[in-house]
């Protein structure tokens, strides 16, 4: 037994220098026979096992085997036996070729024939067979072989914060949430809870005697107070396909206009076609007060009530028929049958009227009996939508049915001068952020007193647009900052202050290494417009 061990263990005692001289020996690859044919076997197995394991040839580009284009260039290849690939052009051109050749002609005259079969020295002219192109001379290596073809771009993959077969406590969603969106912590937390839901619902799937109902969610809130911005983000962590339509485009089908079912056409397209991701996708129709019932009219509503009916069936959950790469239906475009009972509806909408009705309904409640409220009490109150019911939502023109299905009823708050304050520096990809990071490629220390934010802040609630302002505030003063700092490399620090932000002043700049600050020329946005 020991001594078999041992012998089974004989191969290890091959000294270096054996093991050298093996692979010293030459490999002629090209010219010798025999061991050329192995190599070629190995290397059309190898590639073969690459292929099948998708791992070496995936991260290649194919090349066209007659014009050698990479498919970057050439376009969709044509994949043919033997890890063979031509792109589209050459095809077409050899299909081109091979019509228009007189091969009946050429086989009748014997002439050509015996001339060809002398020069090919063949006894006879056989066809060209793609196969032999592996074998003998031809070593292609099956195709091309990567070291000629170019590498595809990594796509890196982003990993989503969230899987939503496994979908984590709400608490958990919120948490995340809060990295992104600036206060509205109701809305955020009804958010996550009906999402939270939602996604448990599509994971277990249970159609027993219990169905758990779909929680389509209709969120109010004054315009910019980041309801779309709470939707985005909300769907990129889930990564989850998401749509965002504009209810005020929808019309009644057959009527100019987008038809209602378009939102889940564009939902398909952002899933990239893939109908089983669609089903697990949000659809947020902004606007949802559009498409209110008109008040006095004998018309038909083809974009008021008639659109909330027709989003009926939508919302609840059937079977729609949707054009697939395409806005409208017709001959040309095929169609994908889509289920929508697990698609989130998030609906969203300023609501602007509704703040009256609300106002009328709570007098109403306030303003009998010894303690009745003063009149205005709630008249400037920016909160007011929190306060909304059902009802209010039927006397704004909102059709029971279609708030039926929208069980889900958030109201986000009006940004106050701190949330705009806080929006502006805080969330991971802040304005102020994205700033310092462009000037700190230029190696330049951009900062921001906290009076310039609240001025900022201040700007932004006079033009009653809520964060949107924001933007528009800081591109007016950056561009003045982004144009002159760049032109003067001893500028290593820019602060921008109040004084700025309101045209007094220009901004405090700092030499690179020097602790005093330095008289430079000035520039202001008033100057800079001047000018
Ligand atoms: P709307 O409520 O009208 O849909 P948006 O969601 O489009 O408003 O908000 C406009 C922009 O304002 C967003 O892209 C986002 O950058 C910013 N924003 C709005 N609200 C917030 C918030 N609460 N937290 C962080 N950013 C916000």
């Amino acid at each position: 037994m020991t001594d078999n061990r041992n012998n089974d263990f004989d191969f290890r005692e091959v000294t270096d220098d054996e093991r050298v001289d093996i692979q010293d020996t030459p490999v002629d690859v090209v010219d010798s026979g025999n061991t050329d044919d192995t190599t070629a076997k190995d290397e059309s197995a190898k590639s073969d096992s690459e292929n099948k394991d998708g791992s070496g040839s995936q991260e290649y580009e194919d090349v066209c085997f007659v014009c050698r284009r990479p498919e970057s260039k050439a376009g969709k290849m044509f994949h043919l036996p033997n890890n063979i690939s031509i792109c589209d052009d050459c095809m077409h051109k050899t299909m081109d070729a091979v019509s228009q050749f007189d091969y009946q002609n050429m086989l009748n005259n014997p002439n050509l024939m015996n001339e060809l079969n002398k020069h090919s020295g063949m006894p006879n002219m056989g066809f060209f067979n793609m196969g032999d192109l592996t074998n003998g001379n031809f070593n292609m290596g099956g195709g091309i072989p990567n070291s000629q073809k170019i590498k595809k771009k990594s796509e890196a993959a982003a990993k989503p914060a969230f899987d939503i077969k496994n979908i984590p406590a709400p608490h958990k969603i919120k948490a995340k949430l809060d990295e992104y969106v600036i206060g509205q912590d109701q809305a955020k937390k009804v958010m996550s809870v009906a999402v939270y839901n939602h996604y448990k619902r599509v994971a277990t799937d249970t159609m027993d005697e219990i169905e758990i109902e779909k929680s389509n969610i209709l969120l109010l809130g004054p315009t910019g107070s980041g309801k779309t911005y709470l939707v985005k983000t909300l769907a990129k962590l889930l990564d989850v396909p998401l749509a965002i339509a504009d209810a005020t485009s929808l019309t009644e089908a057959g009527y100019i206009g987008d038809d209602i079912e378009s939102v889940v056409s564009k939902l398909l397209a952002a899933a990239g076609n893939d109908v089983e991701k669609t089903e697990h996708g949000i659809i947020f129709i902004d606007e949802i007060d559009k498409i209110a019932k008109k008040k006095n009219t004998t018309s038909r509503d083809v974009s008021g009530e008639s659109v909330q009916q027709g989003m009926l069936k939508l919302l609840e959950g059937s079977n729609v028929e949707v054009p697939v790469g395409a806005g409208s239906k017709n001959a040309m475009v095929p169609l994908a049958t889509v289920n929508t009972r697990n698609i989130l509806f998030i609906c969203g909408g300023a609501f602007p009227d509704l703040e009256e009705i609300i106002t009328q309904r709570l007098n109403k409640q306030t303003s009998i009996g010894f303690d009745a409220d003063l009149k205005d009490k709630y008249e400037d109150d920016p909160n007011l939508l929190t306060n909304v019911t059902v009802e209010d939502l039927k006397k704004f023109g909102m059709i029971p049915e279609f708030l039926g299905r929208l069980p889900i009823i958030c109201s986000l708050q009006a940004l106050t001068k701190e949330m705009l304050v806080q929006i502006l520096k805080e969330p991971k990809n802040a304005i102020l952020k994205q700033y310092q990071k462009l000037l700190a490629l230029d190696e330049v220390d951009l900062r921001f007193d906290d009076s310039a934010l609240e001025a900022i802040a201040e700007k932004a609630l006079e033009k009653d647009t809520g964060a949107r302002a924001l933007r528009a505030i800081i591109e007016e003063f950056m561009l003045d900052i982004m144009y002159e700092i760049p032109k003067d490399e001893n500028i290593g620090r820019v602060t921008i202050t109040r004084d700025y932000i309101e045209g007094k002043a220009s901004p405090l700049i700092e030499i690179r290494g020097e602790a005093v600050q330095p008289k430079l020329p000035q520039f202001n946005v008033e100057q800079a417009t001047n000018a």
